[in-house]
């Protein structure tokens, strides 16, 4: 096993969480051993980018300029065709820092709309992961499919997960799934397995 610290560029505990549960999934198929490190202090990093690309990057040089360590950053969010996309990148925006309310919120929008068949809730969750050290930057991306559910279902994850139902998992919705079952099929999921395959690939220089 190779190894590597990276400090995750978020000031979300679950995501925190989620994403060393993810490296845990991946690291033993790549032969990667990667810890995730809070930021040494907490901090409101901005976020003022047009695509999840953009605010990626802003949140990972942000932790690469103040403590010049390697590090990783994401932006996601949830697109509702239905909505015409959004809210995408504005997702937490959307939710004011509080999921049930999101939750709400879009299920009213949806009954507004006469959303009403699973055909007319379609969306995805969409990730970019953004990794930084001592000269290098790179992006990796992923997208989960899926179907807003009537109704929220199970307290696992965080965010909108109660109400989404990915294609790949079409059982439950997400937050009924095993934490390991989402984090397989989920946008972070995937945009991670693009880092361990480029770690344990082209960028191996960076671990031990
Ligand atoms: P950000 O990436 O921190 O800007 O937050 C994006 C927002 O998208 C979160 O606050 C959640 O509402 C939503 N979101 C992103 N990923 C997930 C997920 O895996 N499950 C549920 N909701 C998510």
């Amino acid at each position: 096993m190779r190894n590597m610290e990276l400090i995750f560029a978020t000031g979300n505990a679950g995501k925190l969480r989620e994403v060393q549960q993810i490296c845990d999934l991946l690291g033993p198929k790549y032969g990667v051993s990667l810890k995730v490190l809070p930021m040494p202090e907490k901090a409101d990093i901005p976020e003022t980018g047009v695509t999840y690309r953009e605010n990626s990057l802003q949140k990972a040089e942000y932790v690469w300029n103040r403590w010049h360590k390697p590090c990783i950053a994401d932006d996601s969010g949830m697109e509702v065709d239905a909505l015409d996309g959004g809210p995408g990148i504005y997702t937490a925006r959307y939710c004011c820092r509080d999921f049930a309310k999101g939750i709400g919120k879009l299920l009213k929008e949806l009954d507004a709309l006469g959303a009403d068949t699973p055909e007319k809730r379609r969306g995805s969750f969409v990730c970019c992961l953004t990794l930084i050290s001592d000269g290098l930057v790179r992006h990796f991306e992923g997208r989960c499919p899926g179907t807003i559910s009537e109704s929220p279902r199970g307290d696992a994850g965080f965010g909108f997960d109660p109400v989404f139902i990915a294609d790949a998992a079409p059982d439950r919705c997400m937050a009924e799934l095993e934490d390991n079952r989402k984090n397989s099929i989920s946008h972070r999921g995937l945009a991670m397995e693009g880092l361990f395959r480029f770690l344990a690939g082209e960028g191996r220089y960076l671990m031990d």
